[in-house]
């Protein structure tokens, strides 16, 4: 029998109604024998995810004051999940155990952890699974750094002996027992990590959106989605994923060679994104699967004649950047230039000693730092055996006007990436996607 591993997110379970559609999901096919759930999100615009709640509560406690409103509030809205569900389901000894908790300093991670929890307890009795505390079986090391290799280790063991399971997502335990989180949008991971674990034939994410689209649809009025896209492909559009997937939740499938499968819980007769390994066909009809982008960048200009011929030029200037934990994003490079391009986040506050440092280290004719840089990638395995991609793209651009201020294509001639003033960004976005899809 195939094996799926399935992950719901919170708004997936938000409340009784969405728990309904999503046991109708898992009930369809024999093998979505694995569910990880996060805690209830948001039910409408303006509503409050439990996780949020659960942090704020615990602040209060952990300052001492009442919060007794607050738990009474999320506890609540548990309760209303198992009424509306019609469960004979008790769960006042976890509250009572998890609210005396909160007053002995358990952590922040403990706290948000409960909404998993919680959420999982009541899904796996409500489709009749096993409960499985991921606290057993998900672990961390010394350092807060996932423990890939015990927890595969451990969790196959335990996953072999049930035949079908709830897992809450989003935490683990560090070598002394106490809960640890991933990073928000954690259970993505955690449905990773079990997919992983049981060898799973597909893990399907199941979210809000029926997969990702061509370009954001802020930018670019309804674009069309995306079918099929490969790991690699979707690592040089990260910057679109945000929001969907959580980044960190590609590695442990992509190492096993497993899909992933985007579906949306509120229209699951949409096919959603297969995210694969691997890619024989692609669209040749738009050449490229995606555009993605990002302002607030900034690029550290460098010249110096006889740059190419200066052994360790590149070195030392990137040496500077790590002495001031500054990570950078691209290099573009000329024979007697060099650029750096950096996040203003990153950058934030360090350019005047980063310069002075870059001149110390390697004494170039000019160095500026120019703001307002946004960058924009063109994505596609297409691109490789299609001529005459980049001519497309850069007239395409220029036909709007917009100036190019960098260009950069990584060695797998999959990407294009392009560099405009941030207040051309979403015209040379439009341009592109026009000129490929339209
Ligand atoms: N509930 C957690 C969060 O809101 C984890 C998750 O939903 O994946 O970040």
């Amino acid at each position: 029998m195939q094996i799926k591993a399935l992950k719901f997110g919170g708004s997936s379970l938000a409340d009784a109604e969405q728990f309904k559609k999503v046991a109708n999901i898992v009930k369809a096919e024999e093998s979505r024998r694995y569910v990880v759930v996060s805690a209830p999100g948001k039910r409408f615009d303006g509503d409050t995810k439990i996780t949020d709640m659960l942090y704020e509560a615990y602040s209060i406690a952990d300052a001492g004051e009442d919060m007794t409103d607050l738990f009474a509030k999320i506890r609540g809205r548990f309760e209303s999940i198992i009424t509306g569900l019609g469960l004979d389901l008790d769960l006042s000894k976890d509250f009572d155990k998890i609210f005396s908790a909160f007053h002995h300093h358990p952590g922040r991670d403990y706290a948000a952890s409960r909404g998993e929890y919680l959420n999982g307890k009541i899904f796996a009795a409500y489709i009749g699974y096993d409960f499985i505390d991921p606290a057993k079986c998900i672990f961390f090391k010394e350092n807060g750094t996932f423990d890939a290799e015990r927890t595969n280790e451990v969790l196959s063991a335990v996953l072999a002996e049930h035949e079908r399971a709830v897992l809450p997502g989003f935490y683990g335990s560090m070598p002394n027992g106490t809960v640890k989180t991933f990073s928000r949008g954690g259970s993505d991971i955690t449905g990773s990590i079990v997919a992983r674990a049981v060898n799973a034939d597909l893990y399907e994410n199941w979210t809000d959106v029926s997969g990702f689209l061509m370009a954001d649809p802020r930018v670019v009025h309804n674009p069309k989605p995306i079918d099929e896209i490969t790991y690699r492909e979707l690592r040089e559009l990260s910057y679109m994923g945000a929001g969907v997937l959580h980044e960190d939740a590609i590695f442990p499938v992509r190492a096993a060679g497993i899909s992933i499968n985007i579906r949306n819980t509120n229209r699951p007769e949409d096919r959603g994104t297969m995210i694969v390994p691997h890619s024989e066909y692609y669209n040749y009809e738009t050449v490229i699967t995606g555009i993605a982008g990002k302002k607030g960048l900034s690029v550290i200009n460098i010249e110096k004649d006889m740059m190419n011929s200066e052994i360790g030029f590149g070195r030392k200037v990137l040496e500077v950047l790590e002495e001031h934990n500054v990570s950078f994003e691209h290099l573009p490079s000329g024979i007697d230039t060099m650029g750096v391009v950096i996040s203003d986040a990153e950058l934030a506050g360090k350019d005047e000693a980063i310069v002075h440092d870059i001149k110390k280290a390697v004494s170039p004719d000019h160095i500026s730092v120019d703001g307002g840089l946004a960058l924009i990638a063109v994505v596609g395995r297409g691109m490789i055996s299609a001529k005459g991609t980049a001519g497309r793209v850069f007239r395409a651009i220029a036909a709007k006007g917009v100036n190019i201020r960098m260009i950069d294509q990584g060695s797998s001639e999959i990407n294009i990436i392009i560099g405009v003033d941030e207040s051309d960004y979403l015209r040379a976005i439009e341009a592109i996607y026009e000129e490929f899809v339209k």
